[in-house]
């Protein structure tokens, strides 16, 4: 057996596997263990902030004692949130479709982590009573993935918006945030909670200032407006209550300031009135509003960085520590929360910044955008955003906010929609992977088997974007041969692969075929795809799909060169004298 000068990697994790299969000795993120802060994470590099010793255990409200695993209300306490049902022992409806979405999690770890204030399960009433499914956010769950969207002044409009719902959630997206600051906002607000099934955020300042102007803005406003909106659904507000007076003189050394709408629009209002942020100052009357409905804060970052030379400033920093001192007001008050990163940052900054949340807020959920790890990219910053937030759901996000290629460009129309929910899917389920989520990979496996089989449908079947799969393969070879297009028959390393270890090719169960199958017609959807990538037209790619079945002898039937056509007992003799044979004289020498 051949000594190997390294050893494999540590043993950190339980294979993520939910199956003994695979080759993967395991990872170096923590043992998967539910139930404390070091659920689901990365070994720290040295110099990093600990975990915090506190949770929401820690702020609970006045009159509130703990009693064992639980606690106990004053007396006539009726419990409105998850976090007050949590604290009770009680199991809602709602932890209960968690778990079963969530296979990992039983319904008591959910309620467990949503006591502790590591998880949140964004549900309004108003919306749990129409169509919204439950879904949570935490470190003990799957990575989430939020899609933005929302009319502009100049663009869209209800209609539209509602297309992106539908597609964004086709897409996978967990959350959607409706960041209308254009058209008619309460109307497309209602209609987007009325059709959502996923948790919708909204950053109600946006509509505290329609028709004013923000040094107008009173404590009624915002008050009425979170009232409102509370009403309508909204599962979770993004409140900048963390951009304080003494913050403003650590923007005058960046290089693009304050990117946040709502964090400049309140650093305008504090200055005009020289006065401390409202929301700050009465933050727990905004907490009492959102009570009252469960709603979750999404304590918003006013200042995060818009470039990478801003990039975990002082600023930046001093608000993410107001940030936990609101997060402790907010459980006191029985809201739950998550908390809003950043941003921009460079690649090598990014685990300090998951950690520092993680200190400075006790392990409430981190809920990031990107964060983009380059800035000299724009079209391209889906990718140059979702490199930094695999990194970051590695190091300690919760949840993702996608980016599309349209950021900093313009309003994402359906394709940049679709294009930031891909982007953002491949980043947290990398994550997920690497964290060791029992069963994360199970997709990745299966997909590998069918690969490793050539089996071209189950392949499609099980690629997240089957008809773009299908249409990139079909584009040049639209048989089902034992290689594809790439390399071609006699290079394709898979196959010769498939023919060296079982060479009885395609007779495992499940990958038989009675005979070979010609791809259907590509879809008009499908079609489509291939004419937006503007390679080849589709009477090209027909002509040369047809010219190759005819090369390959395949027209209409099996391509001739395929490996099914070799008899199984022949492939298990050649196996026996050849590989066995190897095997033996490799042993004996
Ligand atoms: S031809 Fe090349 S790319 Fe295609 S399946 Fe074979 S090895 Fe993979």
């Amino acid at each position: 057996m051949t000594q190997l000068k390294l050893p494999l990697p540590l043993h950190g994790a339980a294979n993520p596997s939910s199956t003994d299969a695979g080759t993967t000795p395991g990872s170096f993120a923590h043992a998967p263990a539910v139930g404390a802060a070091l659920t689901f994470s990365s070994p720290d590099t040295p110099g990093m902030p600990a975990p915090s010793g506190k949770t929401a255990w820690d702020f609970l409200p006045e009159g509130w004692r703990r009693e064992g695993a639980f606690a106990v209300a004053p007396e006539g306490f009726e419990p409105v949130t998850q976090l007050e049902h949590a604290r009770l022992g009680n199991v809602t409806p709602e932890m209960k479709r968690v778990a079963a979405k969530e296979k990992h999690l039983t319904a008591e770890q959910v309620r467990d982590e949503v006591a502790a204030g590591r998880m949140i399960i964004p549900a309004n009433k108003v919306h749990l009573a129409g169509k919204l499914d439950p879904m949570a956010i935490g470190r003990a769950s799957l990575t989430k993935i939020n899609a933005n969207m929302g009319a502009s002044p100049v663009s869209s409009g209800t209609s539209d918006e509602l297309e992106k719902l539908e597609w964004a959630t086709r897409w996978g997206a967990d959350t959607v945030m409706d960041l209308s600051t254009g058209g008619d906002l309460d109307a497309t607000r209602q209609s987007i909670i009325d059709n959502a099934t996923v948790p919708i955020g909204t950053v109600p300042i946006y509509s505290m200032i329609i028709g004013k102007k923000i040094e107008e803005l009173s404590l009624q406003d915002i008050l009425d407006t979170l009232k409102h909106q509370a009403e309508q659904g909204v599962d979770y507000f993004t409140i900048h209550a963390g951009v304080l007076m003494e913050h403003l003189q650590f923007v005058k050394d960046r290089l693009i300031g304050i990117v946040s709408r709502g964090g400049s629009l309140l650093a305008k209002w504090m200055i005009h009135h020289d006065a401390q942020n409202p929301m700050y100052t009465d933050f727990e009357a905004i907490c009492d509003v959102m009570r009252e409905y469960d709603v979750s804060f999404s304590l918003g970052d006013g200042l995060r960085p818009g470039g990478l030379a801003d990039a975990t400033d002082h600023a930046q920093i001093a608000e993410l520590q107001t940030l936990g001192e609101l997060t402790e007001r907010a459980w006191r008050k029985g809201v739950q929360v998550m908390v809003e990163g950043p941003g921009h940052v460079p690649f090598d900054q990014i685990e300090y910044n998951m950690k520092a949340q993680r200190t400075l807020c006790h392990g409430a959920p981190f809920y990031v955008l990107g964060p983009l790890v380059t800035d000299v990219f724009p079209g391209y910053d889906h990718i140059t955003s979702c490199i930094g937030a695999t990194a970051a759901a590695y190091h300690g996000a919760s949840m993702l906010c996608y980016v599309t290629p349209k950021e900093h460009l313009g309003l994402p129309k359906k394709d940049d929609v679709k294009q930031g929910c891909i982007a953002y899917k491949i980043a947290a389920h990398s994550a997920d992977v690497a964290l060791g989520i029992p069963g994360a990979r199970d997709w990745d496996d299966d997909l590998t088997r069918a690969r490793a089989a050539l089996n071209w449908e189950k392949h499609f079947e099980l690629s997240f974007d089957a008809d773009t799969a299908r249409a990139f393969h079909d584009e040049d070879l639209d048989v089902d041969t034992d290689f594809c297009a790439m390399c071609g028959h006699d290079w394709c390393s898979v196959r010769i692969s498939k023919e060296i270890v079982q060479f009885a090719s395609g007779k495992a169960e499940g990958f038989e075929r009675e005979k070979v199958l010609k791809s259907p017609a590509l879809t008009p959807e499908q079609r489509q795809i291939l004419e937006q990538r503007g390679h080849l037209s589709p009477e090209e790619i027909h002509r040369l799909a047809t010219k190759t079945q005819k090369a390959l002898g395949a027209e209409g039937d099996k391509a001739s060169c395929h490996s099914d056509l070799v008899p199984a007992d022949d492939a298990k003799r050649i196996q026996q004298e050849k590989l066995v044979q190897i095997g033996r004289r490799q042993a004996r020498s």
